[in-house]
């Protein structure tokens, strides 16, 4: 059928097709451009959706095609870029696209809210204003009051009056009906986001290094990417603080993402310090209310930097003029669930779409990223020695065939830790594995306590007592007999919880704060023990991973690695990156300022070639050896990846499912594609349900891409797609 319009619109629902509808007969046309939302009837719902697309022709019957009841819009929300961006995240992420619309929208915007939240506005009639002005005082004293102060401010919204006269809604329906005061609705901007400006305070002059790298990045104008590769210390973060000084001169505005951990206060600090502006800061703990107004800050171009975590990514912008990925290696910038996309990855789709410049930066970069540059695709900037006058770390090794250890400490790292502490020094002991022990053991029969829905064990938390699964969250109290024997039980290994008891009784005079997720559970308290470690009134800090990125540590002399054993023997292909990126990220908390720090690493194998590499070319020949090995095998990056994954309560449903998945895929043709599996994963069972996947690796990206969306399409029908849990990953970062 043929209509004058038809609207094109995304629904957030995981469907991969646009929906058609008519518009809303009253609509005006400006309120139906693609990047305007609409509520649409959807099945028995109503429901908030996106023009994506007009088109003049339907391929559905004029008597199926509905009306859109009506639009939520004045303007778009998404400009044609970002609405660019939604289509290329749900083609490249093989993702339906209302999914990636609910991605870049706010909560509040996602249910159908306005953008600007809508109040009551009161103000005085000519009638309110004479009386006001007339003989109430006496007669009626607080309506007078009421009156004046409504004169006296040319009206106020509904809010400032509830603080400023309290109770004046007993006088509302009075007023009206003497016609003295009307209510209108408008848009409330009070909201808004003022981004403070102080003068900013001068950094350090640029050494030669940090030149020469500010020269090569701003070189040229339009879309680059380059890769600040710069160890830790070297002075990126003033090379980045120069580069956003640019750009915001030039009235553009700056995207900084940053990990999960990595929004540190000191780090959100500095920045404001040293521009004079404070960030406006976008990451998931921030409320609906005010997620929302940092994101019109955004769009509206007044915030002229945002810093944010992964899902920033998406964030509008009015004139957008640099992207920097800090730590861009680091694996919380992949979402590993739902839309499982890369940050750092659509950074740079951005970035070349809006033809502006993307840093990328790390001091452990990944081995993609290294191998663009080697192709020439991005550029590599190098900063190789710290800034200022502290010195690289020292690296060496603790043989635990020749030391054996007592709680997980051997005589050497104690015997260092002593004399780190005697000199005023301040030591950071890295183990990353929380909880207590990572195994309860019964003396009587060997059991091990496991969860009963996953192929794990149950770590043992002993500060609350309980057994927990780290997979799927089951958790049951901590029984201290063995429920098959009737022997007892003892917890087996070392969890950070446990390190700590350790560590107390070793040096009990020190103060020891441990960093987690379960110590920093309470808000706020993970800035209280960041605050205490790094005014250095802690001796000792004991954590995971949560402890080894971002932070400066301004005493810290010593780190102390516990356990790196288990990334030696990753079945996963990225195993040695991860573990040499790991270690060099929390060596690089030791000996930031004056004093040269020291790390020392605890190893039952430390003949493995790893070591040599690590040992002796740092992280550069870690990674190069890394590269040689993927290209033999055709990993990535000289290859590209999709996982399909499927779990189910039956096991056979997952496998059928997958099956039928590679008969689709084989059926193609398609031989520059390999097609690995179903194999059921590495932990099978998880949270109750069999979970198995199939890998499709191809050098061709997009004949990858096409059988990918062929052989989804064809799933999507699948009667079993409904009833088990499916997922494609492209590119994925962990295989099971
Ligand atoms: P990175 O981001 O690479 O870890 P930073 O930019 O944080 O490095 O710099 C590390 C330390 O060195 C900071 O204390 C910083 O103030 C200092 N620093 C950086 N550049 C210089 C410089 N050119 N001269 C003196 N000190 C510097
Ligand atoms: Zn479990």
């Amino acid at each position: 059928m043929t209509e004058c319009c038809i609207l094109r619109v995304a629904v957030n629902a995981p469907l991969s097709q646009l929906f058609d509808y008519r518009p809303p007969p009253d609509a005006s046309p400006d309120a139906l451009r693609p990047g305007c939302r609409v509520s649409v009837p959807f099945g028995r719902r109503r429901e908030c959706a996106m023009i994506v697309e007009l088109g003049d022709s339907s391929e559905l019957p004029a008597t199926k095609l509905k009306f859109a009841h009506a639009a939520l819009d004045d303007e778009p929300l998404l400009n044609d870029a970002d609405l660019w961006l939604v289509r290329f995240v749900s083609d490249y992420y093989q993702h339906p696209i209302g999914e990636a619309v609910a991605a870049a929208l706010p909560a509040l915007l996602r249910q159908g809210k306005p953008l600007y939240p809508v109040v009551e506005h009161i103000s005085l009639t000519n009638e309110g204003a004479n009386a006001a002005a007339g003989e109430l005082t006496t007669k009626a004293p607080r309506q007078a009051a009421f009156l004046h102060r409504l004169r006296e401010r040319g009206g106020l919204t509904g809010a400032a009056l509830d603080d400023a006269m309290p109770g004046w809604k007993r006088l509302r329906k009075n007023l009206l009906a003497k016609g003295w005061i009307r209510i209108a609705e408008m848009q409330d901007t009070a909201g808004d986001i003022a981004c403070r400006t102080a003068t900013p305070q001068h950094g350090p002059a640029l050494n030669a290094d940090q030149s020469a790298a500010l020269q090569a990045i701003s070189n040229g104008a339009g879309f680059t990417v380059s890769l600040l590769d710069g160890v830790t210390g070297s002075g990126k973060t003033e090379v980045y603080l120069r580069l956003i000084d640019d750009a915001i001169r030039q009235g553009r505005q700056v995207l900084v993402l940053v990990p999960e951990i990595g929004l540190t206060p000191q780090f959100v600090a500095r920045l404001e310090l040293r521009l004079g502006i404070a960030p406006l800061l976008m990451h998931s703990g921030l409320g609906d209310n005010v997620r929302l107004a940092a994101w019109r800050a955004a769009r509206d171009g007044s915030a002229p930097l945002i810093l944010g975590t992964r899902s920033a990514v998406f964030v509008p912008l009015r004139n957008p003029g640099l992207i920097i990925v800090d730590e861009e290696h680091d694996s919380s910038f992949k979402q590993q669930e739902g839309l499982r996309y890369s940050a750092r990855d659509l950074a740079v789709a951005r970035g070349k779409k809006l033809d502006m410049p993307v840093v990328l930066g790390s001091a452990t970069p990944s081995l993609e990223s290294l191998q663009r540059c080697s192709e020439g695709h991005y550029r590599r900037v190098v900063l190789p020695v710290r800034a200022g006058k502290a010195v690289p770390p020292l690296l060496r090794l603790v043989d635990l065939a020749a030391h054996p250890v007592t709680d997980g400490l051997s005589a050497p790292i104690l015997a260092a830790m002593k004399r780190n502490l005697a000199d005023g020094g301040q030591v950071l002991v890295f183990l990353n594995r929380r909880g207590f022990a990572p195994t309860l053991i019964c003396q009587g029969c060997g059991a091990i306590a496991e969860c009963g829905r996953c192929d794990a064990r149950m770590t043992v938390h002993a500060g609350s007592n309980r057994l927990q699964c780290h997979h799927c969250g089951a958790v049951r109290a901590l029984d201290p007999k063995c429920g098959e024997c009737g022997g007892a039980v003892v917890p087996l290994g070392q969890g950070t919880e446990r390190l700590e008891e350790t560590l107390n009784a070793h040096f009990g005079d020190c103060r020891i704060v441990r960093i987690d997720s379960d110590s920093t559970r309470m808000k706020g308290s993970m800035d209280k023990a960041l605050a205490l470690a790094t005014a250095g009134e802690s001796q000792i800090l004991v954590g995971t991973q949560m402890l080894s990125k971002g932070h400066h540590f301004p005493n810290l002399t010593l780190v102390v690695v516990i356990n790196a054993d288990q990334g030696l023997f990753s079945t996963d292909f990225r195993g040695t990156e991860r573990l040499a990126q790991s270690l060099i990220q929390v060596a690089g908390r030791a000996g930031r300022e004056q004093r040269q720090g020291e790390v020392i690493i605890q190893t039952a194998f430390a003949a493995h070639p790893f070591w040599a590499e690590l040992l002796r070319g740092g992280y550069e020949r870690v990674a190069r050896a890394a590269l040689e090995e993927r290209e033999l095998c055709a990993w990535p990056p000289f290859s590209r990846l999709a996982l399909l994954r499927a779990a189910a309560a039956a096991k056979v449903d997952a496998h059928r499912f997958l099956d039928s998945a590679r008969r689709i895929a084989v059926a193609l043709h398609a031989d520059e594609v390999r097609i690995l599996g179903p194999v059921s994963a590495p932990m099978e069972r998880r949270a109750g349900r069999y979970r198995a996947q199939l890998l499709f690796q191809s050098r061709d990206r997009q004949l990858l891409h096409q059988v990918l969306h062929s052989v989804r399409s064809k799933l999507e029908r699948d009667p079993l797609s409904r009833r088990i849990r499916w997922s494609i990953d492209v590119d994925p970062i962990e295989l099971f």
